[in-house]
């Protein structure tokens, strides 16, 4: 367990990362390829992105359409299982409410447990593009904090079908996601945090930060959740900036700010080769003030770019 880990580390800040699934028609090889070098800094465990299916409409003529699910990055389950098999660390699946029934949750979990998958990180996910707000699935969660109740049923032993009360419980640690910068439909950081607190009631043990840029956010959010008594590990999350068009990407994909002297020390790089070392930089100097001031873990967002990553961790851990 997440939980479990950091009691043991005794206080050290230790080094874990998130990758997405290969895409569609790649093989395991390339996720393979990302870990191998990054093994070395031991993770305790690595977390693998849930991505949720996508319709296109097919014209089939006659003006009928076709329904297509696109699905760009299954695979989730599986990999952890091989993560966990090959590396020997824990492997989290993120799990969602969005694509999900209630059902199919409890049958995704079930799979979880057989494979010895103990974590999750329990997530609402967004609106697909076809929908302007989040939509749940007719008989799904609206909330991660419903779906951390769910996930605390079923460690209860407590099944949807009423015959099966009381079967075989499972063991999950929950993590949850926070954000530094308050989520994007949240209307402020404070109201943010009032529901982030009803995750950790309805069973999380720890919070996994969003990506930020400028630790003073990280530092003043871990204030406001503990004045509001939330006292669970909240894990940082980090990412280096590794292309130009990322300055303009992650402030619209991911609702985060990006400090001027980032900004501008990337806009003045001749090329990529270049933005990626002020990236690294950056990440660098982020991670050791975080360290410093005592962070469990320093959580990376890889997205597919470990040799980053790498550079980080080499000359922070
Ligand atoms: P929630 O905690 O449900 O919150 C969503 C919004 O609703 C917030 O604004 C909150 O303030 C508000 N809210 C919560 N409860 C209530 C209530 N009872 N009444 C009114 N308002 C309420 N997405 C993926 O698709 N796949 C992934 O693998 C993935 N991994 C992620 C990992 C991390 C660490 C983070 C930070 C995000 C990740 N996401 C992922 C993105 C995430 O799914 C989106 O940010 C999503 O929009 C919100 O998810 P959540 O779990 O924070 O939602």
């Amino acid at each position: 367990k997440v939980t479990e880990h950091i009691t043991n580390a005794d206080g050290k800040t230790m080094f874990s990362f998130e990758i997405l699934p290969p895409l569609k028609g790649q093989d395991i090889k390339s996720i393979f390829d990302n870990i191998d070098p990054l093994m070395e800094y031991k993770p305790p465990f690595i977390d693998v992105t849930y991505h949720r299916e996508e319709y296109t409409f097919k014209e089939l003529g006659n003006g009928l359409l076709k329904r297509q699910v696109v699905k760009k990055r299954p695979g989730t389950v599986g990999i952890c299982a091989a993560i966990q098999n090959r590396y020997q660390v824990d492997a989290i699946p993120h799990i969602l409410c969005g694509g999900f029934t209630k059902e199919d949750t409890e049958n995704f979990l079930i799979d979880l447990d057989f494979l010895g998958i103990d974590n999750v990180v329990a997530l609402r996910g967004d609106a697909v593009k076809s929908e302007t707000y989040f939509k749940p699935e007719k008989e799904g969660h609206q909330y991660a904090s419903e779906l951390v109740s769910q996930i605390q049923e079923l460690n209860n032993g407590k099944y949807l079908d009423e015959e099966l009360q009381n079967s075989s419980q499972t063991n999950f640690c929950v993590g949850v996601a926070g954000y530094p910068e308050k989520h994007m439909e949240a209307p402020s950081l404070d109201s943010d945090i009032h529901f982030l607190k009803k995750k950790i009631k309805a069973g999380a043990e720890y919070i996994v930060t969003q990506m930020f840029f400028d630790n003073e956010k990280f530092f003043a959010f871990v204030e406001k959740c503990r004045k509001e008594g939330i006292t669970v590990p909240i894990i940082p999350g980090l990412k280096p900036i590794a292309t130009r068009k990322q300055l303009n990407m992650i402030p619209h994909r991911f609702h985060v700010d990006l400090p001027d002297d980032l900004i501008m020390g990337i806009v003045r790089c001749k090329d990529n080769k270049e933005v990626r070392q002020v990236g690294i930089e950056w990440c660098t100097q982020q991670s050791k003030e975080l360290i410093k001031a005592g962070v469990p873990i320093l959580h990376y967002y890889s997205m597919g770019r470990s040799s980053n990553i790498e550079a980080i961790a080499k000359a922070v851990f």
